[in-house]
């Protein structure tokens, strides 16, 4: 079920959100060659409860028997991992590296989501461009993010983004409806076809978030049985906001 938001429902979502971004701020300051994804996780962690919020995907379950139950504060996927690393000590940033970073603030009973890719000293030009790529597949995504549109029109549009410029999306995993829960309904693929699926109402927030793979689509998953990768260990990149369709243009919850 699609939920449509209250306007005391949004302010919620709005303050979780908010948090969500800060935590990615002081993420950001902190990277550097030689620290730990398990430093950034707390550093995420720290700041979400500084604000009053805490870190929703830790414990959330893995829905697979004999999966532990997501033990970090953050997902933090560096280089072929595309999304779900698991914050570790031994996961050292080296020079040249990229690194995902997926985080979920909640507070007051709402959630707020948002993914960004970092760059780790001197990356190469390709690098960059794959993550300028992958972020500007979401503003592509959310200038159909508009009332009365559907949601295949977000779909398609980061799908052909992608494609256009020679990068495969991840179909296996999609953004979603989001608010009380972390994932709500709709699904929302990275790619598909215009003029299908739901249409867009004020009051519905949804994560939107690229998932991009510079080589081939083809992944695995981790002996974790949370991360995923790409199969031709080519570099991935991660760019999500939480949005908010309002009666005129989105408001993207998870910037400032
Ligand atoms: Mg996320």
């Amino acid at each position: 079920m699609v939920t449509i938001k209250s306007k005391s429902e949004i302010e919620k979502m709005r303050e979780a959100c908010r948090i969500a971004n800060l935590a990615q701020k002081e993420v950001e300051k902190a990277i550097k060659s030689g620290i730990s994804t398990l430093e950034l996780d707390k550093i995420a962690e720290n700041t979400m409860r500084k604000y009053g919020a805490i870190p929703a995907e830790k414990g959330y379950p893995s829905g697979i028997k004999g999966v532990m139950d997501f033990p970090g504060a953050v997902c933090a996927s560096i280089n072929d991992n595309i999304i779900h690393g698991i914050p570790s000590k031994y996961g050292m940033l080296l020079d040249g590296d990229i690194v995902s970073i997926d985080l979920v603030a909640y507070k007051d009973g709402f959630n707020g989501d948002c993914a960004r890719t970092y760059t780790v000293g001197n990356v190469s030009d390709e690098a960059k461009r794959l993550i300028e790529v992958t972020k500007q597949a979401f503003f592509e995504g959310i200038k159909f993010a508009k009332k009365g549109n559907r949601l295949g029109d977000i779909s398609h549009a980061i799908g052909e983004y992608v494609k256009e410029n020679g990068y495969s999306v991840l179909k296996e995993f999609e953004g979603h409806g989001i608010g009380r829960d972390m994932h709500e309904d709709p699904g929302i693929p990275n790619f598909g076809k215009a003029g299908r699926g739901i249409r867009l109402e004020p009051g519905m927030t949804l994560a939107i978030e690229p998932m991009v793979i510079a080589g081939k689509p083809d992944i695995y998953q981790g002996d974790d049985g949370w991360s995923i990768w790409t199969l031709d260990e080519s570099l991935s990149a991660h760019y999500e906001n939480t949005i908010l369709i309002t009666e005129n243009e989105p408001e993207i919850l998870t910037l400032e």
